[in-house]
């Protein structure tokens, strides 16, 4: 006899394998209803950008498809309060309990918290569970009971645990129950003007997408060492929407990684140690809520930034005339996502030569990237800046030009993204401004006119930040 329904809440875990609050809805034989909220104001200060809406709106139907499979309907609610939607609901299907997978974003775990109060003292019971994450940042604590602050004890600490393997979905679930319809196309998540089609082409946002991603990345993972820094080369898995939608989940990632690579250690191979990174920048921004919008180490907050609208702008279009920057900038804006390595290099020239804030770097990437995620964007900005754990101190100024030539050496990976070079010889190619005229001229290039001049010299906006930052030590000196 089945008990009363249950509402599964899904958010960030929109998939039906090794999802833990539907698992254990179903394996209760309770009438499941499935519900979706989309409440942006819920979201603060860091709303869903818009290449991240363009991702939901294709998993949700994704989601609601493999739903219907099951005989599951996927209610969809749009609002501007989730407690007042699951209310509605709960009135509506008689349910007597809501279950979801946690989210440890710090507005939404407050949120959540707040929930879970009002929801038991109406008699409603509220399960919650760790779907999101291998561990979960409640439970790690260093050996003075603190959280985690620098990445490799971090890492040693977890690697001796083996993250459990992913739960399998019981085979039937009860039919669920039909409330009133909204559609995802309502949620109006998918751009009015059609600026998606490079995104649309370069991604399958399903779960589908998802496992022969993960079926590569199994393969990949054994030459990732070699490969994860060469942009020109697709050496890195490619899944980081999938696990930031949940559509793939941390624990499937891992043990389908370490399976496919007949790897025995725990979290010795580098692709699933950069997992652990994703693990510790959850660990950072739920025990330091500030740092998604601050510094991490508040004393950088006195930094001296210097606000250069036009610079910002350049930045963001990939027209700072230094091709590895441009050339990921433009990546990015095609596609929704950027390599790893041009991320840094292209966010160094950002803080560092342009001495702009990180905040602004991480508002644009919030924007654009399908894998927008408040604590890897964070922390990987504020590691930039020099702000935040485990940073490199600020005075390592990344080179673009060396960086260029070390990571794109035949200039593979700029050609493709920046057309206008795309005739320049390998000699000059992050160079151009040091090509000789015939050189030039033999590419098509005319510089200031088909390409930029460089915002700045790397001498010179190595210079002004060095200066910056001793500005900056006078300045804490001085507050103290
Ligand atoms: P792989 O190399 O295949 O790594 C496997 C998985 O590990 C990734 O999917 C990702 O979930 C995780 N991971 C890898 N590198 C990192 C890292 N440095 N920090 C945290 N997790 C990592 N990643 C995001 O998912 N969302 C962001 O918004 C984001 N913003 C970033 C901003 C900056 C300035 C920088 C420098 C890095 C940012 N990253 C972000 C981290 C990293 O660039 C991406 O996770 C990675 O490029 C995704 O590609 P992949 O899936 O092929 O990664």
């Amino acid at each position: 006899m089945p008990s009363q329904p249950v509402i599964v809440w899904f958010r960030r875990d929109l998939r039906l394998q090794d999802n833990p609050a539907l698992n254990e809805a179903i394996r209760r034989g309770s009438a499941v209803v499935p519900l979706y909220i989309h409440c942006p104001r819920e979201q603060g200060a860091w709303k869903q950008g818009r290449a991240s809406q363009w991702w939901l709106h294709h998993a949700l139907c994704d989601l609601q498809a493999q739903l219907r499979q099951l005989g599951l309907k996927l209610v969809i609610r749009s609002s501007t309060n989730s407690l007042d939607s699951l209310r509605e609901l709960i009135r509506e299907t008689g349910a007597a309990s809501v279950f979801w997978n946690r989210c440890y974003e710090p507005s939404i775990a407050r949120r959540d918290g707040q929930i879970q109060q009002e929801l038991d003292a109406q008699g409603v019971r509220t399960e919650s569970f760790n779907g999101s994450l291998l561990l979960d940042p409640q439970e790690i604590t260093n050996k003075s009971g603190k959280p985690f602050q620098v990445f490799t004890p971090f890492w040693k600490h977890c690697r001796a645990l083996t993250p459990a393997r992913p739960e399998t979905l019981p085979i039937a679930a009860s039919p669920t129950l039909d409330p009133s319809p909204e559609s995802i196309e309502s949620l109006g998540l998918l751009p009015a003007i059609a600026w998606d089609k490079g995104i649309d082409a370069f991604w399958t946002p399903t779960r589908r997408g998802g496992i022969d991603l993960l079926e590569q990345a199994a393969a990949k993972s054994a030459r990732y060492d070699t490969q994860r820094d060469i942009p020109a080369v697709d050496g890195t898995s490619r899944l980081s929407p999938y696990l930031h939608f949940g559509q793939i989940s941390p624990r499937e990632f891992f043990h389908a990684v370490r399976k496919g690579s007949n790897h025995q250690e725990n979290a010795d191979l580098g692709m699933l140690r950069q997992l652990y990174w994703r693990e510790f920048s959850a660990h950072l921004l739920y025990h330091f809520p500030h740092s998604q919008d601050a510094a991490l180490k508040p004393e950088y907050d006195l930094f001296p930034w210097q606000f250069h609208t036009d610079h910002l702008r350049a930045w963001q279009r990939g027209l700072t005339g230094f091709p590895i920057v441009d050339a990921g900038m433009r990546q990015l804006w095609h596609t929704g996502w950027m390599h790893n390595r041009v991320r840094m290099i292209a966010g160094s020239l950002l803080v560092k030569h342009l001495l702009q804030p990180w905040q602004e770097g991480a508002r644009w990437f919030w924007d654009t990237l399908v894998d927008a995620d408040l604590a890897n964007n964070s922390m990987g900005w504020q590691w930039l800046a020099g702000s935040g754990a485990d940073a490199s101190p600020y005075f390592r100024i990344f080179n673009p030009v060396i960086q260029g030539k070390k990571f794109d050496p035949t200039g593979d990976y700029v050609r493709k993204w920046i057309p206008e070079l795309a005739k320049m010889p390998d000699a000059h190619i992050h160079t151009p401004w040091d090509a000789p005229p015939l050189e030039l001229a033999a590419a098509d290039v005319t510089l200031g006119k088909d390409y930029p001049h460089p915002l700045i010299s790397h001498s010179d906006g190595r210079q002004r930040a060095l200066d910056a930052y001793a500005q900056y030590k006078l300045q804490i000196a001085n507050s103290k």
